[in-house]
């Protein structure tokens, strides 16, 4: 018979480790809550390399007493819970005591803590959980925890760790999930001493996520608000227009607590069903605000999944509140900055970095009415930078930053050609000049119009052809790429692009850079965390960049490890998806007239993802419909 040991409380708390700790993006949400939980206005987040070897969180909280910074430490420690009743009507982000326990038992500590009004402050410093060092100490009031060398003492953990790159990203988004959740607070977070974020703190959703989520997710954003039976809901959600090839810019907060939710993702994209084209996703961030009681936290180790108590009211809030949004009744209030901070605020973080919130507040916002979708023209609005810009290059985070493309804009005219790129000397793969389609070889046919700016009506014979213009255009590209040998011609952009993926993308970049070479993208690190993409495939346009090495990247995590041919094609498509003229656009006859003579000629019958790119009506359908015949 085994024989049953009772696990020492050390070896107790470093299996609570692993379910608390599992990277160090793990530490800087407890620590971080920890923070809000003491009722802190000003958080700093600092970290170093990925994290592992440093984490520092500062804040202005209550601070602790010497008797509680000995104890805070300890398994089970907490202020927030007291007894079985109170677990009913929790309103902390923490409660149970494990975080600082599980920390501490495979890290290395300093802690500097003073509370409001005591004339000196504390200082304990720990190792693998015990208690090196604590004396009186002069500090801030407030609380600074520094945490080094995370699993410096369990190797096998350390080992699962990924790249600095990875980590340190995992703790951004860990950081800006914190902050999103938590508009009333002033969240900064720095790391290897650049500034990458900063909230202002000024309570308002749209201010939080204008500074958190960048100019082009806000403009995008829908408010969206609703209450039912004492759930309230309120946020924002992306206009149908701003779709993603994922869904990692949804963000869902309940009771301040981001939670990753499988009924509130289905309540979301259920309201977005009729209007967001398949495979798009909508992108949130939407507070839900429910009773204590009605709302069950405490399931998994991180929290960040929760029982509701009544499943089909949360449910019915958020889809009902999403589909009024979408309805364009309450078409967003703008966020609007003022012509000042407007011009610090371009595109990227040299604002933030340059502002404290107090300069911040200071050029507060102002909000507008509703005002109908700009028309950008195509060509302008992200291939060529900024004149506003400093630098050369725009740079988007294909993870956050990534201008989202008007699509419905009403008049984008894309002619075939790229004016702004060097199409390589005597290439093969250009579009041919439309001006070359003069002599039809398929006489019998007569173009009527166009429907809906998306479908080319055709007579042809006895018949109505109707074909959807984008999907046989980006047949045309897809099959033409597919046809070239390995290599498919790459055209130098005329201003590269940067782009920052975040962590996992990074790694795909870096992995794949052969097959990305092979399909025309000159792709490299470039700093710390962007990329540059220097050449892309000769179809593709430079403003499109951003986006598709975001999809593609989705397309390579999905693809993981099957057929490289498959992830060829699955690449293939993107391209071909990017370049091919898009329903919405006007587009020149002379170019329709080549889309019809491949889809007429037989040559196109359906798009690359297997939907057909014609519908023929015939001469005895309609009569039979109009009763002519019978
Ligand atoms: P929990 O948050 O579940 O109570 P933790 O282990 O995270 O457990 O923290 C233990 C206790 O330490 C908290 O209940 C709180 O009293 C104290 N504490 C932790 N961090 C801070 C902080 N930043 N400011 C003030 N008190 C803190
Ligand atoms: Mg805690």
């Amino acid at each position: 018979m085994p024989v049953i040991n009772i696990l020492s409380p050390h070896v107790a708390d470093m299996i609570a480790a692993g379910e608390v700790v599992e990277r160090p993006a793990s530490v800087i949400k407890e620590l971080v809550e920890n923070a809000f939980d003491a009722g802190a206005k000003n958080i700093t987040v600092e970290i170093k390399g990925g994290g592992a070897t440093y984490i520092r969180v500062t804040d202005d909280g209550c601070g602790m007493s010497p008797e509680d910074a000995g104890i805070a430490f300890l398994r089970h420690a907490t202020s927030k819970l007291r007894d079985e009743e109170g677990l009913e009507r929790i309103s902390t982000m923490g409660f149970r005591g494990e975080a600082l326990a599980a920390i501490s038992a495979v890290s290395k500590i300093e802690l500097n803590t003073r509370r409001k009004g005591d004339v000196e402050g504390t200082r304990v410093v720990l190792e693998a959980g015990d208690i090196k060092d604590m004396l009186p100490w002069g500090c801030p009031e407030g609380t600074t925890m520094t945490v080094r060398d995370i699993f410096y003492n369990t190797p096998a953990r350390l080992k699962f760790l990924k790249s600095d790159r990875s980590e340190a990203s995992a703790c951004q988004l860990a950081a800006l999930r914190c902050a999103l959740g938590h508009p009333e607070a002033s969240v900064r977070f720095i790391r290897d001493g650049n500034e990458e974020f900063f909230s202002p703190g000024d309570g308002r959703q749209d201010s939080c996520v204008y500074a958190l989520l960048g100019r082009d997710a806000a403009a995008n954003m829908l408010l969206c608000t609703g209450e039912n039976d004492g759930i309230k809901l309120s946020g924002y959600v992306s206009s149908p227009s701003a779709g993603r090839g994922n869904r990692r810019e949804q963000y869902f907060f309940c009771n301040g607590r981001f939670i990753k939710s499988a009924l509130l993702q289905a309540a979301l994209e259920q309201a977005y069903k009729n209007s967001l084209l398949t495979g798009r996703y909508p992108s949130c961030v939407l507070y839900l605000d429910i009773g204590f009681s009605r709302v069950d936290v405490n399931v998994h180790p991180a929290k960040t999944e929760v029982k509701f108590t009544d499943e089909k009211k949360v449910f019915d809030t958020v889809y009902y509140a999403v589909l009024s949004a979408l309805s364009g009744e309450k078409r967003t209030a703008q966020v609007e900055l003022s012509p000042s901070t407007r011009k610090l605020a371009e595109p990227k973080a040299d604002f933030y970095r340059s502002m404290s919130a107090a300069e911040f507040r200071a050029n507060s916002f102002s909000v507008t009415p509703p005002k109908p979708a700009p028309k950008v023209p195509a060509r302008q609005d992200s291939s060529r930078p900024s004149t506003q810009l400093k630098s050369p290059a725009p740079v988007y985070q294909t993870r956050m930053d990534l201008p989202f493309r008007p699509v419905s804009a009403g008049s984008d005219p894309k002619p075939l050609e790229k004016p702004e790129v060097f199409p390589p000397a005597g290439s093969r793969i250009v579009e041919k000049p439309v001006q070359n389609v003069e002599k039809s070889p398929i006489p019998d046919h007569k173009i009527v119009g166009e429907a809906l700016k998306t479908y080319i009506i055709v007579e042809q014979g006895e018949s109505l052809i109707l074909i959807d213009k984008h999907a046989a255009h980006e047949r045309m590209i897809f099959d033409r790429l597919k046809s070239q040998d390995r290599q498919i011609m790459a055209q130098s952009l005329l201003s590269p692009v940067t782009v920052r993926p975040d962590g996992g993308d990074a790694e795909l970049l870096e992995q794949n850079g052969e097959l990305l070479t092979e399909l025309g993208f000159e792709i490299e690190p470039f700093g710390q965390d962007d990329f540059i993409v220097r050449a892309v495939p000769a179809d593709m346009d430079a403003g499109d960049v951003p986006a598709a090495i975001e999809e593609i990247c989705e397309k390579l995590r999905r693809g993981k490890g099957p057929d490289p041919r498959e992830a060829r094609d699955e690449i293939l498509h993107t391209v071909a998806c990017k370049a091919a003229i898009k329903a919405g656009w006007d587009n020149d006859l002379k170019e329709l007239e080549r889309i019809v003579q491949a889809v007429l000629s037989g040559q196109v019958k359906y798009c690359p993802h297997g939907r057909p790119v014609s519908v023929t009506l015939t001469r005895k359908e309609l009569d039979k419909q109009f009763k002519r015949i019978v």
